[in-house]
């Protein structure tokens, strides 16, 4: 268990920007003026469809791109100037686990190599005994048996294969974990184990995630916060309960209206919130409010001026002129 205060944000994202050069002078804003925090041992959903720029700003929390601008902070530190040893701690300090297990774990090795391989990368490997219990320690943590050490990654399951993916996360002892769309390739009732498994694990080791996904429907049984993102930006930010209770933005209420209530009765009864067309290219956003062009609220103001992002209860933020 580390020892930080619940308290204390172990992540701070302030203005961050991340662009990329597409050549005949196009920019593509991937993520564009971004900022959260998130607490130790606490859960922030990042939600947002397919191309929001979700990913590309977990990858920049951890160091893995370049900023364009802004600051990451981690435990107080500038995540993209750390050098030497303070990077060194830092590397070890962060994990992701990736939506494909398959496509992130070698084929080639057996299940036991490939939870170890953090802890030969780290010099924590120790005697061959030691990292042998290491492993099966681990293999039992995320619910798996010992012997599954010495099987190849094609012989397990999707939502074991995830099993295994947090397993090697974990090895080396991580605060923050990126939890990269973790279960969107699985089916629903695998979803749920893994949620549950993550919840279990953060209680435990107590563990910060970033909870990446592209819907809002398991997000809620996780996270703490929920920060929805549309093109590049964030729409709407507050705690989980008030997001999923009173949904402000009106790209946050389409989202919500796309999960399954489990009670038959509300489901048949609630009405559903119809996104219209795609998503808009990140290389030429809309004019004024991002979301004008798919929003039955737009008008005149919304395709001119771009809406802030303004407090709007307690803990609720959100960017939309209509609030
Ligand atoms: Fe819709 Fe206008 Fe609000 Fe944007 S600012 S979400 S277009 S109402």
């Amino acid at each position: 268990m580390h020892e930080r205060s619940i308290e204390e944000p172990i992540l701070q994202v302030k203005n961050l920007k991340k662009y990329f050069p597409m050549g005949k002078n196009q920019i593509l804003k991937a993520v564009d003026d971004v900022s959260f925090e998130i607490q130790a041992g606490k859960t922030l959903g990042l939600v947002g469809e397919s191309g929001c720029g979700k990913t590309t700003c977990g990858r920049t929390c951890t160091g893995l791109y370049a900023k364009t601008d802004g600051e990451v902070l981690f435990k107080g530190k500038d995540v993209h100037a750390l050098r030497g040893k303070e990077r060194k701690a830092f590397t070890k300090s962060v994990q992701t686990i990736f939506q494909d297990p398959y496509a992130s774990l070698n084929p080639r090795m057996k299940v036991g190599s490939i939870i170890a391989e953090g802890l030969r990368i780290h010099h924590m490997l120790g005697s061959k005994s030691e990292r042998e219990e290491k492993v099966q320690e681990l293999l039992n943590l995320v619910g798996l048996q010992s012997e599954h050490a010495n099987r190849y990654i094609h012989e397990f399951s999707g939502g074991q294969r995830q099993r295994i993916g947090i397993a090697r996360a974990l090895a080396i002892e991580p605060e923050f974990l990126v939890c990269d769309e973790p279960i969107s390739a699985l089916d629903v009732s695998i979803q749920a184990q893994i949620v549950n498994l993550l919840k279990k694990l953060q209680m435990e080791m107590g563990l910060t995630y970033l909870f990446v996904a592209h819907d809002l429907s398991m997000v809620r049984y996780i996270s703490d916060q929920v920060a929805v993102m549309y093109l590049g930006k964030i729409v709407e930010l507050t705690s989980s309960e008030e997001l999923y209770t009173h949904p402000a933005h009106p790209y946050t209420q389409a989202l919500l209206s796309a999960v399954p209530i489990p009670d038959p009765d509300v489901e048949s009864k609630r009405a559903r919130i119809v996104l219209d067309g795609d998503v808009p290219s990140p290389i030429s956003p809309p004019q004024g409010c991002r979301f004008q062009s798919r929003c039955r609220f737009a008008s005149e103001k919304c395709r001119e001026v771009e809406p802030n992002m303004k407090k709007i209860g307690t803990g609720h933020y959100a960017a939309c002129h209509l609030l």
